[in-house]
């Protein structure tokens, strides 16, 4: 079932670690909520540990997997303003960014994916992959106005832009909050529990179920899809991320709502919105069965490597237009 990885890039070089800058506030603030979460032993109450697991699912299966992933970055659906703010909100307590830089970013990597221009390649190293990419900007990536024509449509859309500023008074308000509910509700004690368990514990964990996406999944597992990338379908990962495990079905059919293709292969995320379409909630979902795949796309080098000419305009940013066939940028055929 392990394919060979056949990429069509020369990814010996890779531009965004050459080009990097450190962001040392981020690397302080991610050691520190590191170091707050393991102090959570020491704080252990079973409400923070219902807080934990609640917040878990909400800021990892709905704000990030359901909202930045496959609404924002992917529009996989289409949802009203309510569940987009609704959604958005939860996304951005996941304490990555707003829901613009994700979706750019996660954009940038299915473009580029396993070549010098991936945002967070394994070909760097794992560590780069995992979590070193965090700890730079580059101006490859925000720096360059051709990279914002990849999240045009969400710079032209008042609920992301909203979100996008909201983003650190929104996590600011969830630690006041915690803090409020178990003094209020109990002692100090009580509140700094939540707050370690609620948050900390909490945002590192979604962070690292997060990079597991973008490390793991392109470096162990199976492949069921010829893909141009390194993706690759892993099951514990699918369940630490509510389906985001199934990689390389996603990267062989991005805007795809429905990750998971053989009966074994369970998408949480994707029962959620069938069950959403079903009570009318959100519309015209695309599924991997009429998800597009053009045989122009399949394995065409241009695609990785004429970066600012008119194939980038394609990129995608009109809603249901070209950004969801360039989203679909590396289709690849089944192996089996
Ligand atoms: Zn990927
Ligand atoms: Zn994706």
């Amino acid at each position: 079932m392990l394919a060979e990885t056949k990429t069509n890039h020369d990814s010996s070089n890779p531009r965004w670690v050459a080009n990097a800058h450190a962001k040392p506030a981020v690397v302080l603030f991610i050691i520190v909520c590191h170091a707050g979460a393991l102090a959570a032993p020491w704080t252990f109450s079973w409400a923070g540990l219902a807080s934990s697991i609640i917040l878990y699912y909400l800021s990892m299966g709905v704000g990030i997997t359901l909202g930045f992933h496959r609404l924002f970055a992917h529009r996989s659906y289409r949802a009203p303003q309510w569940f987009k703010i609704a959604v958005g909100t939860l996304g951005c307590l996941s304490l990555q960014s707003g829901p613009i830089r994700w979706a750019l970013t996660h954009r940038l990597h299915h473009r580029f994916s396993d070549s010098k221009d991936d945002p967070h390649s394994p070909r760097v190293n794992f560590f780069w992959a995992h979590t070193g990419w965090n700890f730079y900007w580059s101006p490859e990536h925000l720096g360059l106005p051709g990279h914002h024509r990849f999240a045009r449509d969400l710079y032209a859309d008042p609920v992301a832009r909203l979100l996008e500023r909201g983003f650190l008074p929104i996590n600011a308000a969830s630690i006041v909050l915690l803090l409020c509910i178990g003094v209020f509700a109990g002692d100090v004690p009580m509140g700094l529990s939540l707050v370690t368990w609620g948050f900390a514990l909490r945002v590192v964990l979604v962070w690292h179920g997060t990079w597991l996406v973008n490390s793991a999944t392109h470096t162990w597992g199976y492949r069921t899809f010829a893909t141009n990338d390194a993706s690759r379908n892993l099951w514990w990962v699918a369940l630490l991320t509510f389906g985001e495990g199934w990689h390389n079905n996603h990267h062989a059919h991005p805007t795809a709502a429905d990750h998971g293709r053989r009966w074994f292969e369970f998408d949480f995320t994707y029962c959620t919105i069938c069950l959403l379409e079903l009570v009318g909630v959100i519309s015209h979902v695309k599924r991997s069965t009429s998800s597009r795949v053009s045989d122009r796309q399949k394995g065409d080098p241009a695609l990785h490597d004429n970066r600012y000419s008119g194939r980038t305009e394609e990129m995608g940013t009109e809603p249901n237009s070209g950004g969801n066939e360039l989203n679909d940028a590396h289709p690849g055929k089944k192996l089996r």
